[in-house]
């Protein structure tokens, strides 16, 4: 199982990035064995991943990542690198790798300060001598500041570091970043391609995986929650009864109270399981020890912890009320098919009474309305407007009539 076999339906990059990795390879053992480089290398210090949330940019990315710090013998017979299993492989894909960073947002932004430590090790030789690789997961939420700092770096890297930036598209990047990138863009996996995936590397069901995959219209993480765990079904089951529950004024309050309550919820269970621990190890780490007194000068740096950790409560939050938001647009999008008489693209076939209902109800022109009710919350949530408000104002405009 190499590590290409993770990018769902991406055949096409899984074949570039296998060659850049296998050239980045002949570039290390030429250095090492001290004769000139190959010429005509497919291997290149900057790289930007774009595609539809889902589609597996940071997949993809972090696939790259451990190819290039692969160390399996078979490298050396002409295999692929990015045997999945070797020292090299295993911890870029867990994320120890003394050579792989990565830097994601914890907010709503990268801010410098969260990267300052990782641009500066960017200018530095990886320890292993193989690549020092940079892996930015939301580069659309670089800031100027932060944007600029990347601009630096990616301007004049060091020999042997890789810039690995992911975006939902290309626009998402400065202009003067990603013409120094190399660009690939993932397609929407198929939902036969999700499907199998199911199959094949979760044990799922061929039916249920089927039944995940269109319901989640080609979004692997979605996809794999679906239909592994009963937490997920639930919490989808719940946003798909909410179109018919909006039926008056009392009735949109409580289903928006509902759903932001629900993201609360995930928000602070994550937190339950990640802050205490984060804050434990910075503790032991500057010699506090368990209950004992810090040392002077640290209350700076574990204000900043629990800055970063307030910041990713909140995106936590956003993140699972999206989720929502993607699975109720989905359920309009049916709505409209039926409404338009197209049965075949249905993708919430669990959900068919509901949907039938409420084509019969309104009108193709209402549906779209309120699919662009559900756009202007997620607008509004990127705007940074209070949950509750921008949840309220979109279930009263679901409203029949
Ligand atoms: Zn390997």
């Amino acid at each position: 199982m190499s590590v290409w076999d993770d990018l769902v339906g991406q055949e096409r990059v899984s074949e570039q990035l296998g060659a850049a990795a296998r050239d980045a390879d002949a570039l290390v053992t030429a250095a090492a064995a001290d004769v000139p480089p190959p010429e005509a290398s497919k291997m290149t210090h900057a790289w930007l991943f774009t595609g539809p949330p889902g589609a597996g940019r940071n997949q993809a990315a972090r696939a790259f990542a451990a190819a290039l710090q692969c160390v399996s013998p078979d490298r050396a017979l002409g295999g692929i690198p990015g045997c999945g299993f070797c020292d090299g492989c295993h911890t870029a894909l867990i994320g120890t790798h003394a050579d792989v960073s990565t830097i994601a947002a914890v907010g709503a932004q990268i801010l410098v300060d969260d990267m300052r430590d990782t641009v500066r090790k960017s200018f530095t030789s990886p320890a292993n001598g193989r690549w020092q690789v940079i892996l930015v997961e939301d580069a659309e939420r670089l800031n100027e500041k932060s944007a600029n700092a990347v601009l630096k770096a990616v301007e004049e890297p060091a020999p042997r570091t890789v810039w690995l930036l992911c975006a939902p598209s290309i626009e998402d990047v400065l202009p003067t970043i990603r013409s120094r990138c190399r660009h690939l863009n993932l397609s929407t996996p198929s939902v036969d391609a999700v499907a199998d995936m199911l199959v094949r590397r979760e044990g799922v069901e061929p039916a249920a995986a089927m039944a995940a995959a269109r319901a989640t219209q080609g979004h692997v993480d979605h996809a794999r929650r679906l239909a592994t765990d009963p937490a997920a079904r639930a919490r989808r089951a719940a946003v798909l009864k909410l179109p018919l529950r909006v039926e008056d004024v009392g009735g949109c309050l409580k289903a928006a109270q509902e759903l932001v309550d629900a993201a609360s919820d995930d928000a602070k269970q994550l937190a339950e399981e990640m802050d205490g621990k984060e804050t434990e190890e910075l503790r032991n780490a500057m010699g506090g020890g368990q209950g004992g007194r810090m040392p002077r000068g640290t209350a700076g740096v574990m204000k900043d912890l629990e800055d970063r950790q307030k910041r990713r409560r909140t995106r936590t939050q956003r993140d699972s009320l999206d989720l929502a938001l993607t699975d109720l647009t989905g359920f309009y999008r049916d709505v409209l098919a039926l409404q338009l008489g197209s049965r075949v693209a249905i993708s919430n076939a669990d959900a068919e009474d509901a949907l039938e209902r409420l084509a019969r109800a309104g009108s193709p022109e209402s549906t779209l309305r309120r699919i662009e009710a559900i756009a202007a919350c997620r607008d509004a949530l990127d705007r940074n407007v209070a949950p509750l408000l921008a949840v309220e104002a979109m279930t009263m405009a679901l409203r029949a009539g």
